[in-house]
């Protein structure tokens, strides 16, 4: 247990370079939108390692590093990695089970 008065812990946490780095999902909708061809932040997605279904727009984003990761909410797993290369965007989709493109009601 942390005997350190609050505002101090406070204080460190805001300290931390990883706490800025953690957005949620619809800080890259544009991002996710040019790969799948829709506005899919309101849309559920399966983590392909915990099997817990989230809306894109609330998975965990880190931008800093040499791409953008998105994690599971659950279990922090990465579900989705991209990567901007001199030859084109690299998508790594092995860690999502699916996304659902739901049709407009
Ligand atoms: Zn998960």
């Amino acid at each position: 247990m942390d005997e350190r008065p609050m505002d101090v812990r406070l204080a460190e946490m805001r300290d931390d370079p990883a706490i800025d780095l953690v957005l949620d999902g619809s800080a890259v909708g544009g991002m996710l939108g040019a790969i799948f061809g829709s506005d899919v932040t309101g849309m559920p997605g399966e983590c392909a390692s915990c099997h817990t279904v989230s809306l894109m727009g609330t998975m965990r984003v880190y931008l800093r590093g040499p791409g953008t990761v998105i994690r599971c909410p659950a279990c922090s797993q990465v579900v989705l990695r991209i990567a901007e290369t001199p030859r084109g965007s690299m998508i790594d989709l092995r860690g999502i089970a699916f996304v659902r493109i739901e049709h407009p009601s």
